[in-house]
């Protein structure tokens, strides 16, 4: 017990005496983020989350450098691939409505990870700001921010650990009932039922091994067991049979649905849906519209589609065309 307190009480010490501030933190008037909950029918089961709009007003980033980087702020890993203070995202203006999904695309290193960075606020604005139903995200706890957007990157590792919890690690007070919902609802039920030891089978590469189509099934249902109203999604860019692929899109059709929705769009047919289609380049937005108006401007979209898309059999975009076959 000495040993655990001791080292609770040494890593606050770290930052007493290197004096480092965590960079993102509550402002002191910070209040919280005031999700509109819409009644649900016969008013017994859980309100159903009004989906807020989400809007960039005239934002400019730049990645802080490594000092300004502290410890406190372990999700901000600094890297030294941009010269600090170096702006990467240029005026970026947009908004989307509530329940809206807006992908982006663009070449690498254009700015969409950061953009999407912006949205929980892993890090401030140089200029401008990031509003989530309204409120400057500077201004609201961190705590309601992160608890009303989601994050999921389909490549997402699953802890070696049980079903159950990977599951809670979205909500830790999800009850069994819940955590199957969840993983009917994305389309993975069978496989959970069919398992050993059902919700207790561990998954990982050292235990119960999972096809790449599971995996992404199981980080969606990890998604809508955390039910938030606003969904940041890097689109999986691992190849997949076709058949694990439809899944997979029945499941992402399932989570993205009356929440508003920002994608690091790969797969076409996301794009396609996709009420507004950003095309980021050189961190400004080049080109925005839907998929039939961008093609037919014949600009950095239709181009992007030309020598990325049209190649590929596999609905597959942002890899080279003869990647993946
Ligand atoms: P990709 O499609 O390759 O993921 P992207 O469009 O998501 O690219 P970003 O990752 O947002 O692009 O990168 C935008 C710019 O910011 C690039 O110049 C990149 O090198 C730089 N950058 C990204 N992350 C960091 C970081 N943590 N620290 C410093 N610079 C960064």
């Amino acid at each position: 017990h000495v040993d655990v307190m001791t080292a609770l009480v040494s890593f606050d010490r770290v930052f007493e005496v290197l004096d480092l501030k965590p960079l993102i933190r509550d402002r002191e008037d910070a209040r919280t983020l005031a999700e509109k909950r819409a009644p649900s029918g016969n008013g017994a089961g859980p309100s159903t989350v009004k989906a807020p709009s989400v809007e960039f007003d005239h934002v400019r980033f730049a990645y802080p450098s490594a000092d300004e980087v502290s410890l406190a702020s372990l999700e901000s890993i600094a890297r030294t691939d941009t010269a600090p203070g170096r702006e990467v995202l240029h005026d970026v203006d947009f908004r989307a409505e509530p329940g809206q999904l807006v992908a982006l695309v663009g070449p690498s290193g254009a700015g969409k990870s950061t953009i999407t960075h912006l949205v929980s606020r892993l890090y401030d604005v140089s200029g401008g700001a990031v509003r989530v139903g309204g409120a400057d995200v500077r201004e609201v706890t961190l705590e309601s921010l992160r608890a009303a957007v989601g994050v999921v990157s389909q490549d997402a590792h699953l802890f070696h650990d049980s079903i159950r919890e990977n599951m809670r690690y979205a909500r830790p007070d999800a009850t069994d009932e819940e955590i199957l919902a969840a993983v009917e609802a994305a389309h993975i039920g069978d496989l959970v039922a069919d398992m050993p030891d059902g919700l207790d089978t561990v998954v990982g590469d050292r235990g119960y091994r999972l096809s790449g189509g599971e995996k992404q099934r199981l980080a969606i249902a990890r998604l809508l067991l955390k039910a938030p109203s606003v969904v940041v999604l890097d689109e999986a860019t691992a190849h997949l049979d076709s058949e694990s692929e439809a899944a997979v899109q029945r499941a992402l059709r399932t989570a993205l649905s009356g929440r508003t929705s920002l994608v690091i769009a790969h797969r076409l047919s996301t794009i396609r849906e996709a009420d507004q289609i950003l095309v980021i380049e050189g961190g400004r937005v080049a080109e925005r519209g839907r998929h039939e108006e961008l093609l037919l401007e014949g600009g950095l979209y239709a181009e992007l589609y030309r020598t990325q898309f049209s190649h590929q059999r596999d609905e597959l975009w942002g890899q080279g065309p003869d990647e993946g076959r």
